[in-house]
């Protein structure tokens, strides 16, 4: 069984590893998301013009059927005309004939506007379009150009993960800790000395500690200046 310092060795090997991995792929998936919700946002206006359309395609193809009706109404009240009785109902059903094309003017002003309407909602609508495509365009590069990059790493990344889990899990629980610890603090957790130093903060590690060091593998040390866990520099290591 390796000593705890061997393992806490290969383990910030192996974290070195992975975050070397890691810092590849850079911004890459943070872009991806922040395109993602670009498009989603194209898209939702792109769909909301599109609505606005339809109401107003619904109301011209009512409006026909409504100025249809308002012809056949007065065709009929025309004809009813010459067969009135009295003054009384002449001039109610003239009335009547009024009220229809003052209602078939109110239509057609309505439809009138609602052409401009139209042809406004269409040029916004073709430019949201154009947007959204653009927007697409941009995300599928970059989620190709991230896929590219983690389909190379991915081999890399599992076998990497992997070793990662069967040392974690064989260093005991409390030295693991530690050492998740100050990984918090320190991208490199465990460092080795090196001329009598610490290679994290680079200060001098006095010689009577390098001594219990190098006769206690077992025991975790740390450097008294940036709390990093010490290792001597001539540690087995294996190859990762
Ligand atoms: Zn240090």
């Amino acid at each position: 069984m390796q000593s705890l310092m061997n393992q806490l060795a290969d383990l910030a090997a192996i974290d070195n590893e992975l975050d070397e991995l890691h810092e590849e792929l850079g911004d890459l998936p943070k872009e991806v998301k922040s395109h993602e919700k670009t498009v989603k946002m194209r898209s939702a206006l792109v769909d909301e013009t599109q609505n606005l359309v339809n109401e107003l395609h619904t109301f011209t193809s009512n409006a026909q059927i409504m100025l249809q009706e308002i012809k056949d109404k007065e065709a009929q009240y025309a004809e009813q005309q010459f067969q009135v009785r009295n003054n009384r109902e002449f001039d109610a059903i003239t009335k009547e004939i009024e009220n229809l094309r003052d209602e078939r003017a109110r239509i057609i002003e309505e439809q009138r506007t609602s052409g401009v309407k139209a042809e406004n909602l269409a040029q916004i609508l073709a430019q949201q379009k154009l947007d959204l495509a653009d927007a697409v365009e941009v995300l599928n590069e970059k989620e190709k150009e991230l896929s590219d990059l983690s389909s190379g790493h991915n081999d890399v990344l599992k076998a990497l993960m992997q070793k990662r889990i069967d040392l974690a899990n064989s260093i005991n629980v409390n030295s693991l800790a530690d050492y998740e610890r100050i990984r918090t603090f320190h991208t490199e957790a465990a460092v080795p000395l090196r001329k009598n130093s610490c290679t994290g903060c680079f200060s001098a590690v006095p010689p009577q500690k390098i001594v219990e060091i190098r006769n206690n593998m077992n025991k975790m040390f740390l450097c008294e200046h940036c709390g990093r866990i010490l290792f001597p520099e001539d540690i087995k290591k294996v190859t990762v």
